[in-house]
Formats: structure tokens, sequence, C-alpha cells
């Protein structure tokens, strides 16, 4: 008895991915963004379906991420997004693997230990120009840039940024981003610090900010078939790749007032047909979601009533008498005509679509269809 599955569509990514390519064009790369267990959709899978399609770059978080898709075969440039700590640089020699770069020590440490092994590491540059997050501060960028220079064990083979809140209606404070990291560009070209590819776009970038390709473009939920949020200019069509599914495990009539589940939260306002489900917030089912949720069967919407338990939910099948044992109950995804998006969830436990893939597919077992790797 199998408890959920998740199904990721292949195919759907391969879709994803062309409208990315269809947007951004043939001269600018694409890293796609498979940190987080490619936001729960499967980092190894994703990324050779990605390879296949042509990606120039993977982005991860870190070496635990990057070198399990060395180990499996990928041979795509992969970037660290998060840098990597003294102790890994061994690692990322080893792997052929690429760091962000934000912090002098690390330069340091990382140039000595390429110079002494006879190599150069190739690194990408991180400034903030405005997220607040990680970076060297815009302002610093050319102090930064003085250090690089005289650390002849690293090759700076790229300079990033990243927008906060590119995905809002409001583009100007993504607009004072670009023109920060415009400014941090020529202060490079002055320093006469040569590199390939200067990125700042994220899916929503992609997707509304045509002036802030460069050389690199950077998109993860988009290519997972969400949209970055609601509040898009130009909205593309994007497929879902994930899909949630489970089946009925028992069935059963209720009187009316029966109460359902831990603290009796639900009183049946008639006699009831229930549905029980083999799924909770082990599953990434979120608790939030008690009373509030709503599942598809027989191709209809059936709500979840009482709490939503550790590997148990139960739902009304009332209205939908054909509901037997053993059917097929999708929980995100589509089934006929009905649909659930991981936005229809994340605006019932407020949150984003981001995380509803994450919590769900998120080092699961998942099943892999429509591969085109042979
Ligand atoms: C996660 C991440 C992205 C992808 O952002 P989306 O909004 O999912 O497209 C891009 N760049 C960096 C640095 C990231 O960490």
């Amino acid at each position: 008895m199998v408890g959920s599955t998740i199904e990721i569509d292949l195919a759907a990514l391969r879709h994803n991915f062309s409208q990315v390519r269809k947007l951004v064009g043939q001269t600018t790369a694409i890293l796609g963004v498979v940190k987080s267990d490619a936001y729960g959709h499967g980092m190894v899978a994703v990324a050779r379906e990605l390879e296949t399609q042509g990606v120039e770059y993977l982005g991860v978080s870190n070496c635990r991420e990057g070198v399990p898709l060395r180990q499996a075969g990928l041979t795509t440039p992969i970037l660290l997004l998060l840098g990597i700590d003294e102790d890994e640089i061994i690692d990322v020699i080893k792997h052929d693997l690429t760091p962000v770069l934000f912090r002098g020590d690390i330069a340091e440490a990382i140039s000595s230990t390429a110079l002494a092994a006879s190599t150069q590491i190739p690194v990408h540059v991180k400034i903030d120009t405005g997220m607040g997050r990680l970076g060297v501060p815009h302002v610093e960028a050319e102090k930064f840039f003085e250090l690089i220079k005289s650390l002849k064990g690293i090759r700076v083979e790229g300079l990033l940024s990243h927008f906060a809140s590119a995905d809002e209606h409001d583009k100007s404070f993504s607009t004072q981003q670009l023109e920060r990291f415009q400014r941090v560009l020529n202060q490079a070209k002055s320093a006469d610090l040569n590199f390939r590819y200067a990125h700042i776009a994220n899916s929503a970038g992609i997707i509304d900010l045509p002036d802030s390709y460069h050389q690199l473009v950077r998109p993860g939920i988009m290519l997972y078939g969400g949209p970055p949020s609601q509040e898009l200019l130009h909205p593309v069509p994007l497929k879902p790749v994930m899909t949630l599914k489970t089946r009925v495990l028992q069935l059963k009539e209720v009187a009316a007032a029966s109460p359902l589940g831990y603290g009796c939260t639900y009183l049946t306002s008639r006699p009831s047909r229930i549905a029980t489900l083999p799924v909770g917030y082990d599953d990434g089912y979120d608790r939030l979601l008690s009373n509030k949720g709503e599942v598809l069967v027989r191709n209809r919407r059936a709500p979840v009533v009482g709490r939503v338990s550790m590997c148990l939910i139960t739902v009304d099948v009332t209205e939908i008498p054909e509901v037997r044992p053993e059917d097929e109950v999708v929980l995100l995804g589509r089934q006929g005509d009905e649909e659930i998006t991981a936005d229809d969830i994340a605006a019932k436990t407020d949150t984003i679509n981001y995380e509803i893939f994450c919590n769900f597919g998120g080092n699961r077992r998942k099943q892999f269809l429509n591969s085109s790797v042979s």
C-alpha cells in the first residue's frame, strides 16, 4: 500500500524550458536552477533532462548538491549558488564545480589552494544590488575587484546579482537594481576584469524584464510550470510538472452530526459519505489544509473535512456517489477537466507555489514520465 505518489512529467519540463529559450533567444545562456532537489522535482532526473535540451549551466545550492550531479554523470557546468567553505575547495577542483564568491577570506583560500594545485578555479562574483542577503554590497564592489585581481588562482567567469521583487507589478525597485548592476559591470570593465557571463534574471526577470538578460538567465520556478507570481505583466504558457496522487483507502457512510478526525473539528451537517485517504502532513500536505483543502476524485472536487493528520485525511464525497475504494485521487495536478494548482494550495496555506513543490516533492520518491533520456 503506497501512501501517495509524486509524478514528474518531463515532457512538461521540456515545454517550459522551450518557453524560456523562446523568450531569451539562442544567444543568451540558460542556467537551470535545480537546487533543493529541483524544487522537489528530483534533481538528477531534471538535470539530465535539461542537459538533453541544451541547458548551458546548472545551479545548485552547494557542494552537497553539486557532487551528486557529477557522480550521476552530468557534464554541464555547475554553479554553487551559496558558495563554498574552505574545506570544500578540494571537492570543487575534483568535481569541476564553480563557486559563487562574496567573501574575501574564501577568495584568498580558493586562490592559494588552486595555486598549490597548479590550477585556476573559475568563480562567479555575487553583488548585492538591493536584496540585502548574499553578495558583496554594490558600493564595495570596486574594492572587492581589486582583491580578486590580485589572486592569481582565481578566474572570474561571471558576475551576478539577484532581484528582490521582479515578480511584483511595480518594477521600480528592479529597475534600480538593474542600474546598480550596470554600474558595477562598468566598474569591472574599468578594472580590466574580463568575464563571460553577467547575470541577474530569475523567472520573473525572464518573463517581465527583457533588459535584464545580459549573457545568462537563471530560471527556477518557471521550469517547473509555476508562475513566479500572480502579478506578472506578460504571463507565459507554462505546464505544471508535478502531480501528487493517492487512492481511496476506505469509504464509509456516517450519520449527521458525526465528528471527524483529531479534535473533532468537523461535524457532518447531513448523512455523509466520507473517503479516507492515505496522505497527510508527513507527505507535505500542510495541516493548515484541515477543513480547507480540496482533492479531485472521479473528475470532481471534494473538500477536505476534519484535521489533516500525519498520514491520513478525510474528504466528503457525498455529492460524488460513484466513488469507490481504490479510486485515484489527485491532490495536486489535473484530473479530467479539473485542476488543483500549487498556487491554489499556496493561497490556502498563506505561502507561495515554490514552498508547495518543495514540501510535496523534496527528497521523496518520484515516478518520472516521458523522459527523453535513453
Ligand atoms: C533560486 C534562485 C533562482 C531561481 O529563481 P526563480 O524565481 O525560481 O526563477 C535564481 N537565482 C538564484 C541566485 C537563486 O537562488
